[in-house]
């Protein structure tokens, strides 16, 4: 028998819920527990992919091609597995499948009702995603904060779950305790009526995180355990953190794993592998102090006054493990390359950073900016990595000022020109005809077969691999052969030689692109193999000296392989 934690959120959003459910699966796992975690959000859209990424941040896709939320990279991050489908739900999706089931008379003639069906459709895809993982504990985050009209179906499908099966399922309430700068004194009312708000759905919080900037002391744990009526041990301090991978060894501070396993009826299992992994990661994020600097050149930040790096996450997260790998500290700048296109004598400032990335994107705005800031690196020998949209325009750059068609560009910019170096996929032509634009790029894993002496054969040491994809544009084949003769390496492509996964220049200290998204699958104790590379020719001649690699019997530290 499983056992199901769900996660809510009080007082306000973003305040970490996700990273919080996160941490209690590694702890759990810990102590030697199968954990999986599924996320749920309460939006009407079937799946993130077709929301404005200054909407919704980034879209994390899975191995099985789902455009998810960014909340399942910080699961596979700390699970250290793959989350799939399965494991993540929308009320559209939710909808969806009990209208389905209703046309095709599924519900044998009955009047189909938001309750129960709608609540029994939830409970199932949780109970399903849980036994196809075979997971022994699943967390479940719930999205928004509780009082919400838009996530009560979902509070209703867990506390039934919690009438059906009383000791197998428990409640974390993730709040928020603000510290008035006028007061300047820790505010427990908001959790209060948190805990409230969540006993009038009927659900009663088992847990209670309490995100602040500060720890929470004595006085106002024991004011909260009170009006709440929740042990005082219960009440788990959760304060602000330099960088989010301590959580997992706080809350094992808190012996939060070992509490919830209490009221399961379990312990820690014999042999559980424990934090100490994870615990010299979090020492190696604490004293790494020989900088590298990394710009990433972006566009989706502004949403009114305030700037969001989400919609760049797993970019920046696979940054710092790669440079927590190589013992080096992640420093990370944004670029804002549109200045270089009125500007362009400010591209000199590039010097500055030790590599740059161009990542994934859609749309034409800040394109030739982009171009420029490609060309600049290339010619200025500045290490570059390009991810998906970071491919197609390194190899317009390269083919207007290498190769010398001057109007190169991508169909996905100009549908008229007559140079489209990228151009649509064939089998994507139909959908954006028929304006299919829901989950039809081409998404998830794909195999990718490496040419040995690349670079990206050495950084991932074997021929084939498979990485995640989220785009409709590829390499047109019909320039292949012009740009290869002017020395463009086409390092990486599907094993049917259809399309083109990885460009590179020799002569060059770091000049790889992918068509796919390598940050997806980059893990915070061992980074990925690319962007490990990438990191390492950015730390220039000091290569791998000091890397925290496995040590060998010698004492010699030896890379560790992909
Ligand atoms: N816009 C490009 C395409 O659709 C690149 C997509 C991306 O960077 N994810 O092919």
């Amino acid at each position: 028998m499983s056992k199901y934690i769900f996660v809510v959120g009080g007082v306000m959003s973003g305040v970490g819920k996700g990273i919080a459910a996160a941490s209690i699966g590694r702890v759990l796992q810990g102590k030697g527990y199968s954990v999986s975690a599924i996320k749920i959000d309460p939006y009407i859209n079937v799946d993130a992919g077709t929301m404005n990424p200054t909407e919704h941040g980034e879209v994390f896709v899975t191995e099985d091609g789902d455009e998810t939320d960014q909340d399942l990279g910080n699961y596979e991050r700390f699970l250290d597995k793959n989350i799939l489908s399965d494991n993540y739900m929308t009320t559209g999706r939710v909808y969806q499948t009990v209208i389905e089931r209703e046309r095709n008379l599924e519900y044998g003639g009955k009047c189909v009702e938001v309750v129960p069906h709608i609540p029994e459709e939830i409970i199932r895809r949780i109970t399903d995603a849980t036994k196809k993982s075979e997971t022994e504990i699943m967390l479940i985050e719930v999205g928004g904060t509780i009082g919400e009209y838009q996530n009560m179906l979902f509070l209703e499908a867990a506390r039934m779950m919690k009438m059906q099966n009383f000791h197998d399922v428990i409640f974390v309430l993730v709040s928020f305790l603000p510290v008035p700068s006028k007061v300047g004194e820790m505010k427990t009312k908001p959790t209060q009526y948190a805990i409230r708000t969540l006993n009038s759905a009927g659900i009663r919080a088992d847990f209670v995180l309490c995100r602040a900037e500060k720890p929470l002391d004595k006085i106002r744990k024991q004011k909260i355990a009170i009006s709440g009526s929740i042990f005082p041990d219960h009440i788990i301090s959760a304060p602000d953190v330099e960088s989010i991978y301590e959580i997992p060894i706080n809350f094992e501070a808190e012996e939060v794993g070992n509490k919830i396993l209490k009221l399961f009826g379990w312990g820690p299992k014999m042999g559980a592998p424990g934090l100490a992994d994870w615990q010299s990661l979090v020492n190696t994020i604490e004293t790494v102090d020989q900088p590298v600097k990394i710009g990433i050149v972006g566009k989706y930040f502004k949403t009114g006054d305030f700037v969001l790096k989400d919609s760049y996450i797993s970019v920046i997260e696979a940054v710092k493990h790669a440079c927590w790998f190589h013992n080096r500290k992640p420093e990370i700048e944004w670029i804002n390359s549109e200045v270089y296109e009125k500007e362009p004598e400010k591209l000199e400032e590039l010097k500055k950073y030790d590599g740059v990335i161009v990542p994934g994107g859609f749309g034409s705005r800040g394109i030739e900016g982009k171009i420029l800031t490609i060309k600049y690196l290339r010619e200025n020998k500045i290490p570059f990595f390009g991810l998906c949209y970071g491919l197609q325009l390194a190899t317009i750059e390269f083919a207007r000022n290498v190769c010398g068609i001057t109007n190169a560009t991508s169909e996905e910019i100009d549908s008229d020109s007559k140079e489209q170096v990228i151009h649509i996929m064939p089998d994507q032509v139909e959908n954006i005809k028929h304006n299919r634009y829901g989950s039809t790029m081409r998404l998830g894993a794909f195999p990718c077969v490496l040419s040995e002496n690349s670079i990206s054969f050495k950084a991932y040491n074997k021929k084939e691999i498979s990485e995640r994809h989220r785009h409709r544009y590829e390499v047109n084949n019909e320039y292949r052969e012009q740009l290869e003769q002017a020395g463009l390496v086409f390092a990486g492509k599907s094993p049917d030689d259809r399309l083109v996964e990885i460009i590179e220049l020799p002569d060059h200290p770091f000049f790889v692109a992918t068509q796919f998204h390598p940050e997806f699958k980059s893990r915070p104790l061992v980074g990925h193999p690319l962007f490990n590379e990438f990191v390492k020719a950015c730390m220039g001649k000091n290569g791998v000296d000091g890397s925290r690699g496995v040590e060998t019997e010698d004492g010699e530290l030896q890379i560790v392989n992909y």
